[in-house]
C-alpha cells in the first residue's frame, strides 16, 4: 500500500519529524529530475522524515518521482526513537522502503544524560525484529559534532547497536565522522555484522581497501562529486566493485550542479552517472552491481 493512502489518524506520518536548516542556503527549490537510469538502483541511505526545501514532497512524492528516473527503492534511516519508529512504519506502508533504526552517535550522549540510554536501545532492538527493518543505523562515532565528554556514550550505544545488528541478523550502516581508526577498531574488537556498511563513507583509498579487505561494504553519497573531495575519488577506485553502494543522504549532501538546494533519491542517476565516468565503466553494469548489491546487503523490496 502507498504511503498516501495510509488509513486516517496516521496522517501525520506521511509528513515529517524534523526540519532541515535553510540558514546560507538561496535556492530551495527543488532541481530538475535528471535523465533516467535504464537499470534500476536504490538509495540505501536516505532521511525522508526530514522535510526541506519551498515546497516540500511527502514520502509518497518522493519515492513516485524516484521511480520515473530508475530509483527503485529506499532505505530510510533513523537517529533517534522517533525517527526509527517512523521509518518502521513507512517501511511497513510501502514496498518501495525498508528501514534502518537507531540512536545516532551524536544524540546517544544525550540520551545518556537524561539516563534514558538503556530504555532507548530497548526500544530500537524491539523495532529492529519488525519483518522491514533490515538494518541498525546509522550507529558509529562522531567526534566532529560530538566532543570528548560525549565519547563514552558513543561508545556504549556504538557497541549495543552492534550486538543487536548481530543478535537480529540484519545489516548494520556506520555513521564515521572524524573517527575512521576508532570505527574500524572497535568493530574488530567487538566482531562486526555480518553485513557492515560504511554509510556516506569519507575515508581515503587506504581506509577503502582496508574496510574492503575486512568485508564491509562502502555506500558513496552525493559528496563524491564535490571539488574537494578527491580522497573519495580515490578510495572508490580501489573499492571492489561487489562492495560498492550507493545513497543520498537526502536531504543533505545534493550533488554537483546542485549543491545547497534540497537532495532527495531522484537524484541518484546524477550520483551514478557521476561514478561510472570516474570508473570507466557501463553504467547500466555499474547499477546492475550496485543493485545487487544493495539486494545483498538488505534483503528484497517486496
Ligand atoms: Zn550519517
Ligand atoms: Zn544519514
Amino acid at each position: 500500500m502507498a504511503a498516501g493512502n495510509a488509513e486516517a489518524g496516521d496522517s501525520a506520518r506521511d509528513t515529517y519529524v524534523e526540519k532541515r536548516s535553510s540558514k546560507g542556503r538561496k535556492d530551495l527549490s527543488y532541481p530538475e529530475p535528471p535523465e533516467p537510469l535504464a537499470v534500476p538502483v536504490y538509495d540505501n541511505h536516505c532521511h525522508l522524515d526530514i522535510v526541506d526545501g519551498d515546497d516540500p514532497l511527502t514520502l509518497a512524492e518522493q519515492l513516485d518521482r524516484a521511480a520515473t528516473v530508475g530509483i527503485a527503492g529506499v532505505v530510510q534511516a533513523s537517529g533517534d526513537i522517533e525517527s526509527s519508529r517512523w521509518a518502521a512504519d513507512a517501511a511497513d506502508r510501502d514496498p518501495r522502503v525498508l528501514a534502518a533504526v537507531a540512536i545516532h552517535p551524536n544524540d546517544a550522549p544525550a540520551y545518556a544524560e537524561r539516563g534514558e540510554l538503556d530504555d532507548a536501545i530497548a526500544e530500537i532492538a524491539s523495532l529492529a525484529g519488525r519483518e522491514r527493518v533490515r538494518a541498525i543505523g546509522e550507529t558509529g562515532l562522531d567526534f566532529f559534532r560530538t566532543g570528548e565528554e560525549g565519547r563514552p556514550a558513543q561508545y556504549r550505544s556504538f557497541e549495543a547497536h552492534i550486538a543487536l545488528a548481530k543478535e537480529h541478523g540484519i545489516a548494520m550502516q556506520i555513521h564515521d565522522r572524524d573517527a575512521h581508526r576508532e570505527v574500524l577498531d572497535t568493530l574488530v574488537r567487538e566482531g562486526a555484522p555480518e553485513r557492515t556498511v560504511f554509510h556516506c563513507f569519507s575515508g581515503d583509498e587506504a581506509m577503502a581497501l582496508e574496510a574492503a579487505e575486512q568485508g564491509y561494504w562502502l555506500s558513496f553519497a552525493g559528496n563524491i562529486t564535490f571539488k574537494n573531495a578527491q580522497n573519495l575519488r580515490d578510495a572508490i577506485a580501489v573499492t571492489p566493485r561487489e562492495r560498492i553502494l550507493v545513497e543520498t543522504d537526502a536531504p543533505f549532501l545534493t550533488p554537483v550542479p546542485y549543491r545547497g538546494r534540497p537532495n532527495a533519491p531522484y537524484l541518484v542517476p546524477l550520483t551514478m552517472r557521476f561514478i561510472a565516468a570516474e570508473l570507466g565503466c557501463d553504467l547500466d553494469e555499474l547499477c546492475d552491481q550496485v543493485a545487487r548489491n544493495t539486494r545483498e546487503v538488505y534483503g528484497d523490496f517486496a
